[in-house]
């Protein structure tokens, strides 16, 4: 296999931002190089002529290089390079002998070459070049064949200051580079769902905070790891994830004490909702993220979720709301998420639920079984005062 000692990085829609382009590329590029921080190996990524390239400048692990710029938001594609200098037609020849010697053990494919002159002093055109190198190849291996349309090896060749070859593009994760699109609070529990919803919204270049309501001695030390070891996860393409981490015990004792049974999830989740926003103000986050789902659990149905939605004065951003389970398992599993989720700890959520809750709560009656609840408001401010912060990163 050959040794690259650069990659050239393909992005799609970061591309098309007009005059604010160069904050995407800057901010990718940024993302990039913290990306290649977590592995073994030196280095350098820049930007030249609305290219970004990584280069390496020790000894590094393919598979880590590429594993780690699949996991940054932006990144379209991942093309492994041979960047020679130009010293003549002859020589380039020479080098795409050897490139294509190299990367394709089988010789019977089709192939195209694609050539682009950046630099107009080449003494051959861009159709000059395909043709050239083009009847070299077919002279060299007599088993490759030309084709225009659907070639399985397309040949690119880019005539800059240096000469680009490159023909394999690796899919990155797509999306807009973290940090491009504001910062929001993501609702995080140990579920399936929200660490997939978080994931979802980070991927459009949004920087993610995280707020987790947890009840001890109901809820364990080990539920709460959980819910850390996700967002261990998340940050992996979200970047670090400050994490509130609430504890809620009093609040919900008070609500359980106080309130009717079958209300209990809808009135808890209302007075969570509140609290993720004051910490989403706080941070200076513009929303909050759910992993909320239609009509998955009974607080889920349209007619909670409005009465869930009516303490809110934020956007809530509820990326998997249209999406079936099979679905969101789907990306959990490829975000390996999903082994996590379903390790069998309590949620707070679920210790304090009722046996047949409300479906289709009425607003006014969940207002006036809230006027019960005095002194909540001590009680809220507590926990907010309380709250344990922990910065998680990606491991
Ligand atoms: P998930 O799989 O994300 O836990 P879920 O299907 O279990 O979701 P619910 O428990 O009804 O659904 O929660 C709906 C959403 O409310 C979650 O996706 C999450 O965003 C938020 N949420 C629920 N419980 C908590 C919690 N203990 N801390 C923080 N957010 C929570
Ligand atoms: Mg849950």
């Amino acid at each position: 296999m050959i040794h690259y000692k650069s990659f050239l990085i393909k992005y799609a829609e970061i591309g098309v931002k007009g005059k604010n382009r160069f904050l995407f590329e800057d901010a990718l590029v940024s993302q990039i190089g913290k990306a290649l921080k977590r592995i073994d190996g030196d280095f350098k990524v820049h930007k030249e002529q609305g290219r970004i390239y990584v280069d390496a400048l020790s000894e590094y692990d393919f598979d880590e290089v590429t594993g780690a710029l699949k996991c940054v938001f932006g990144v379209a594609g991942i093309c492994p390079l041979v960047q020679i200098e130009d010293n003549g037609f002859e020589d380039l020849c020479n080098h795409i002998i050897e490139y294509i010697d190299e990367v394709y053990d089988d010789k019977n494919i089709t192939f195209k070459v694609n050539a682009r002159r950046a630099r107009k002093n080449y003494p051959l055109d861009s159709m000059g070049i395909n043709r050239e190198v083009g009847s070299v190849i077919l002279d060299k291996f007599t088993e490759m064949k030309v084709d225009v349309h659907k070639p399985e090896l397309m040949l690119n060749i880019e005539i800059r200051k240096q000469i680009n070859i490159y023909s394999e593009v690796i899919p990155g994760p797509g999306g807009m580079p973290v940090g491009t699109a504001g910062k929001a609070m993501l609702l995080l529990s140990g579920g399936i769902d929200s660490p997939v919803a978080g994931y979802m919204v980070s991927k459009r270049g949004v920087e993610l905070e995280a707020a987790y309501f947890h009840a001890p001695p109901y809820t364990s030390e080990r539920a709460k790891q959980k819910v850390i070891d996700l967002a261990k996860k998340v940050a992996i393409y979200s970047g670090p994830i400050k994490l509130n981490i609430v504890n809620f015990t009093d609040v919900q004792l008070h609500i359980y004490e106080k309130c009717p049974y079958d209300e209990l999830t809808i009135i808890m989740k209302r007075v969570m909702f509140k609290m993720a926003e004051h910490f989403a103000k706080e941070s200076g986050a513009i929303g909050t993220i759910t992993g909320e789902s239609i009509g998955q659990v009974s607080s889920q149905t349209l007619q909670s979720l409005a009465v869930i939605n009516d303490v809110c004065t934020m956007p809530v951003f509820r990326p998997v709301i249209a999406f079936d389970k099979q679905d969101i398992v789907d990306i959990a599993l490829k975000i390996d998420t999903y082994e996590t989720s379903i390790l069998p700890y309590e949620d707070c959520c679920t210790t304090f639920v009722a046996k047949h809750p409300v479906t289709k709560p009425n607003l006014n009656m969940i207002k006036r079984s809230e006027e019960k609840l005095t002194g909540i408001e001590e009680l809220i401010a507590r926990a907010i005062e309380t709250v344990e912060v922990v910065t998680v990163e990606a491991e």
